[in-house]
């Protein structure tokens, strides 16, 4: 009877250490895809890699014996949700979607919605500017066809060849960031305009008061669909989603 989180994220990881910590006689893994090199270390189990699609994923979850499944990936995994839904549906596994809100605009702040990455490079417009890449790297090559700007960009893992022949400075680094911090940072790279996922959580949110604060346009990716997945935000409440199905004892004060 063990539970799957399908992770990559604070949450995923938050839930883990969670279960490691208040409920230590569980049985709980969590999955990852496999993009960071060196990933945090995890409070439960880790298996890395692919399922092969939902039909590879149905498997693994009856193979396993797997009692449910919460799905903490990235609010920007396009189909590791779906696969998800259909697989425990096959399955038979109950599913609960653990995401973290989106960010809201507040007053002050200069943001243009688009939907997808295309849309992001385009509205960069055909002047050149200085801009602020935080999109990660999976999606850079949106930005190639782009060469007139001056790009800064920051990811987790080193961004590879796929921005080559622009005017690249790319940074490794991974959040928590201050406030300060990513000021310091778009005034000494003189950044005119931010792009960036909505992702949300606090992690990386400081990059948006920074934008506020000096004035720039955020150019603000919306997410991508999910399926319908009875969902949650907090850790706390999918602890008591684990509760309800009997796989964790009822939890008090989280
Ligand atoms: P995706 O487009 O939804 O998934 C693509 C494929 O990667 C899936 O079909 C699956 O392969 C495999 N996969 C995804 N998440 C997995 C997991 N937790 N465990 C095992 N296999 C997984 O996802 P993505 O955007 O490539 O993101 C991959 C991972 O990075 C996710 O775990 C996500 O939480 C994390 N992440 C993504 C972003 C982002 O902006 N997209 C940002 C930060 C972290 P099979 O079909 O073979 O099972």
């Amino acid at each position: 009877m063990t539970i799957l989180i399908l992770g990559g994220t604070t949450e995923a990881a938050e839930l883990a250490r969670h279960l490691a910590e208040r409920h230590p006689g569980i049985a709980a893994e969590i999955s990852l895809a496999g993009r960071t090199s060196t990933p945090k270390p995890l409070a439960v189990p880790t298996r890395t890699g692919g399922f092969g699609g939902a039909a590879g994923l149905a498997a693994y979850l009856t193979g396993r014996g797997i009692a449910a499944v919460v799905d903490a990936t990235h609010p920007f995994a396009a189909v590791m949700p779906f696969n998800a839904a259909a697989a425990c549906r096959a399955a038979g596994v109950p599913l609960l979607a653990l995401r973290r809100p989106a960010w809201i605009a507040k007053p002050g702040d200069r943001w243009n919605l688009v939907a997808t990455m295309a849309a992001a490079a385009d509205a960069l417009g055909s002047e050149p500017r200085r801009v602020f890449l935080t999109i990660g790297r999976q999606e850079l090559g949106a930005f190639a066809t782009r060469p007139q700007h001056a790009y800064l960009v920051r990811s987790i893992e080193p961004i590879g060849d796929v921005l080559d022949g622009l005017a690249v400075t790319a940074i490794e680094a991974r959040g928590p960031f201050t406030d300060a911090e990513e000021v310091a940072l778009m005034r000494a790279h003189r950044i005119e305009i931010l792009v960036s996922k909505n992702a949300g959580g606090s992690q990386t949110r400081a990059k948006l008061a920074a934008a506020r604060s000096l004035g720039l346009t955020v150019v603000m990716v919306q997410r991508p669909a999910k399926p319908p997945v009875e969902t949650v935000a907090a850790i706390d409440a999918a602890v008591a989603w684990l509760s309800h199905h009997g796989l964790v004892p009822t939890d008090r004060g989280v």
